[in-house]
């Protein structure tokens, strides 16, 4: 489904699936396209759990990159058999790849970026921000051109609430998820645009702007009760 568009890019949301059975709580697939070339490369971001999410999204597009925002099984099952469909360039933060299966991780080429890399398909530029704390090798990826940043499970959306991701796995860190928040909080800082203009499009739930996530977290309590989560 289409959630967003302006004349450059649309953003296309397909269900990711999970373990709830609250189906609103579902991790998100984005597909970025570039409408004004019909034939022109797609990203997929976070292929999600289960291959009948994308088996059409696959059959329908050339998809030049796979991204990961991070390691989680909900996030990235389907992401070999993906990767052997499309033959696609896949890429992933280096500290995250031990979250992958063994047995898969060498039947694929996986790549890796790291903060300040630059993902160009089309016309589509993601910058990579390295975004530590839901998982050791978390990220986000930043357009600034257009505007639009996805967060994986930095933050996501359930019940219309903007929420950290949760940081109370193995995994994560709080602390440096903390510090990973405030940077995307201020992210736009140094532009004079408004964080109002700033589309945001987390790991689960609906997108919202950066100026709600501003309005939602900008407390001295970030959340971090599991039962957040459930
Ligand atoms: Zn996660």
């Amino acid at each position: 489904m289409r959630v967003w568009r302006n004349s450059n890019l649309a953003v296309h949301r397909f269900r990711g699936y999970g373990f709830s059975d609250d189906r609103s709580k579902d991790s998100n697939v984005y597909l970025i396209k570039a409408p004004a070339y019909r034939k022109a490369p797609s990203i997929l971001i976070d292929p999600g759990m289960e291959w009948d999410g994308v088996e059409e999204i696959v059959a329908q597009q050339i998809i030049s990159h796979i991204l990961l925002t991070h390691g989680h099984i909900d996030h990235r099952q389907s992401f070999f058999d993906v990767a052997r469909v499309t033959g696609s360039k896949c890429l992933i933060h280096p500290a995250d790849f031990s979250l992958l299966p063994k047995s898969q991780r060498k039947k694929i080429d996986i790549q890796f970026f790291k903060e300040g890399f630059q993902i160009i398909s089309s016309d589509i530029i993601l910058r990579v921000l390295h975004t530590p704390g839901h998982t050791v090798g978390s990220v986000s990826f930043f357009d600034v051109l257009n505007r639009i940043l996805f967060t994986g499970d930095l933050l996501v959306k359930y019940n219309n609430r903007v929420l950290p991701g949760p940081s109370h796995r193995e995994e994560s860190n709080h602390d440096d998820l903390v510090a990973s928040l405030h940077r995307i909080l201020h992210l736009v800082d140094e532009y004079r645009w408004g964080t109002d203009s700033v589309t945001v499009f987390p790991g689960h739930g609906g997108h919202f702007t950066l100026k709600q996530a501003q309005l939602n977290l900008e407390t001295p309590a970030i959340p971090i009760s599991p039962a957040l989560y459930e």
